[in-house]
Parts: structure tokens; C-alpha cells; sequence
């Protein structure tokens, strides 16, 4: 008899064994696609590619806490190894907020939820509503880079209530993946004209 319970890979669901105290399998493990590119506008520890692919869609769409906290230990890595230093004092951590619909639907804010578990780890503050997604727009996977630029447009504001913890704030945004930063960077835009001073961008993958 199996004394033990059950645990499976949080990428493949394979069964792994209880006693390994891990929450990928050795493949899993072995075949995290770690970021090699010196990354300079925007950092991620992680390529988007498998296992880390199917590890983030099940943060977006199940839900699934358990992915955040096993992630939040390689942002803190970047973030210690790569963005500390930049910043002049201890910057507030921002998530890229979704549209109310779209949190409706899904009940969830993957990035709002990484952003407090990378708050908790690194002893930082975040604001989960300093933007607000006011103009709802439609999904971007299958955009070019000029037509995402375009969609995103004016999509957030700097949320009124929150703009004396903005102004002349060092911010991180944080994000799930970095795909043509069309997103990212309407964050940053939005937040530079309400006053932050300097803003990282880290996000879990990115394409490149
Ligand atoms: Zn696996």
C-alpha cells in the first residue's frame, strides 16, 4: 500500500514521487528553457518555450496559486541578480492589470497574483491597482507587432486614487510573458506621465 499521496508534475502531470519534494518531474526539470540572451529593456528568467508555456497557461486560465510560488523564486533571482542595482530605492511592484470583464470571467489576475508572491519574497509593496485597463481589447496572439501597438493604445490609466504612490516612485511591472512589449510598454508610458521615475519591466518568459 502507497502511504503516501500523490503528487504530479505542474507542467506535464506526470506522477512524481512524493518523497522528491519537487513540483516538476526530472524532465520537466531538466528541460527549463533558462534565459541566455543579455536582456537590457526588459528581463525575464525564462525563454517562452515548454515546460514554462504550459505552466503559465495553466496560471492564466486554472487558476492555479501553487504555479505562482513556484515561479516567484526565479523572478527574485532576476530581479536581485539583474534589477536591484538600477534602481536608486526600493521600487514599488506593479502588475499589468486585465480589463474588468476579462478579470470577471476568469476571477483572477495571473499577474496580480505573481506580483504578491514576488512582493512577499523580496519584501516589497505592491500596488495591484495602480493601472486600471479601461479600454478592453481584443485578445493579441495572433497580432503583428505595429497592429498590437495600435490595439493597446490608451488602454490604461493611472489609477487617481493611487497617483500619490505613484509620483516619483521607482516601479517594477510585472507581467506574465513578454511578447512584443507592445503591452509593457504602454504600461510604462502610462505610468511615466503620472509621475514614476524608473521603471523595470520583468515578466516570467520572453520570446527573445
Ligand atoms: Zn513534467
Amino acid at each position: 500500500m502507497n502511504w503516501f499521496p500523490n503528487y504530479t508534475c505542474m507542467a506535464c502531470g506526470c506522477e512524481i514521487q512524493a518523497s522528491s519534494n519537487a513540483y516538476l518531474c526530472p524532465t520537466c526539470m531538466n528541460n527549463l528553457p533558462i534565459m541566455t540572451e543579455k536582456q537590457t529593456t526588459h528581463y525575464a528568467p525564462f525563454f517562452y518555450e515548454e515546460p514554462i508555456r504550459t505552466m503559465i497557461l495553466k496560471l492564466k486560465y486554472a487558476s492555479n496559486g501553487f504555479i505562482a510560488k513556484a515561479l516567484s523564486p526565479y523572478l527574485a533571482a532576476v530581479y536581485l541578480q539583474h534589477i536591484a542595482q538600477q534602481f536608486s530605492q526600493a521600487p514599488i511592484i506593479v502588475p499589468v492589470p486585465l480589463h474588468r470583464s476579462r478579470y470577471h470571467e476568469r476571477g483572477y489576475n495571473q499577474s496580480a497574483v505573481l506580483a504578491t508572491e514576488l512582493a512577499s519574497y523580496l519584501h516589497l509593496t505592491v500596488i495591484s491597482d495602480a493601472l486600471v485597463r479601461h479600454k478592453k481589447t481584443t485578445i493579441q496572439k495572433h497580432m503583428d507587432t505595429a497592429t498590437r501597438a495600435a490595439n493597446i493604445k490608451g488602454a490604461f490609466i493611472a489609477n487617481p486614487t493611487q497617483l500619490d504612490h505613484i509620483k516619483k516612485q521607482n516601479i517594477l511591472l510585472l507581467d506574465d510573458v513578454y511578447t512584443t512589449g507592445a503591452t509593457t510598454h504602454e504600461c510604462v508610458t502610462t505610468l511615466r506621465r503620472a509621475g514614476a521615475k524608473q521603471i523595470v519591466i520583468l515578466t516570467i518568459a520572453s520570446v527573445d
